[in-house]
């Protein structure tokens, strides 16, 4: 059963390669930050809680974030299993995703500090979903749906670094919580899209 976590610090690629990992084996990709984010576009009540806490940099609290998967995950598509991109991010998240499932493999995106700063300060978004680097892709206009691209306000310098303190102390324990449990593999983050794509594959393959 595919029911994978992705984990990795802001910017190690886990949207990227969630989008292509989701796609191959046809399960739901599951962005809690996509949800939000949708949320806030849409002005609901959930929208405008998350934003106080986005555009600082911090977490959304648990109790609303538990909530929103608890609904998410009873959907009809999580039942071929699911990919989760961005949950949980804390130890009280983790025990409640035990609580409604069984996570059959944690796959921890490994990147430097370095690459990092580098990846969020150029990533652009655009409203389809896709996202591109300034490096590798200079147009302000998506490829695949000719929209104007955009920077996320909490891809900003000054949130970035609240956001980097709040992986550090709050999710980068889960990697110990899957390892205790046997279900956690390293991939390393650092080489091309497609080639940490192959990576992962293989070890779902291996392992699912
Ligand atoms: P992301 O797109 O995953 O980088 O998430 C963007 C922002 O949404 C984060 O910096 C948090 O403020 C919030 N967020 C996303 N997922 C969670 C979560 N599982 N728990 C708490 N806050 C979250």
């Amino acid at each position: 059963m595919k029911n994978l976590v992705f984990l990795g610090a802001p910017g190690a690629g886990k949207g990227t390669q969630a989008k292509r990992i989701s796609e191959k084996y046809d399960i739901p990709h599951i962005s809690t930050g996509d949800i939000l984010r949708a949320n806030i576009k849409e002005g609901t009540e959930l929208g405008k809680l998350a934003k106080s806490y986005i555009d600082k940099g911090a977490l959304v609290p648990d109790e609303v974030i538990i909530k929103v998967m608890q609904a998410r995950l009873a959907e009809d598509d999580c039942k071929k299993g699911y990919l989760l991109d961005g949950f949980p991010r804390t130890i009280e998240q983790a025990k409640a995703l035990d609580n409604i499932t069984t996570v059959t493999l944690a796959v921890n995106i490994v990147v430097d500090d370095d690459a990092v700063v580098r990846r969020i300060a150029g990533r652009r978004m655009c409203v389809c979903g896709e996202s591109y680097h300034i490096s590798t892709h200079p147009s302000d206009v998506c490829d695949k749906c000719g929209a104007k691209l955009y920077q996320r306000d909490d891809d900003k310098e000054e949130t970035v670094k609240s956001r980097l303190d709040v992986y550090a102390k709050q999710t980068a324990p889960l990697i110990e919580y899957y390892s205790d449990k046997g279900v956690l593999v390293d991939v390393d983050g650092m080489q091309d899209v497609a080639e940490v794509t192959k990576e992962i594959i293989k070890v779902i393959d291996g392992n699912c």
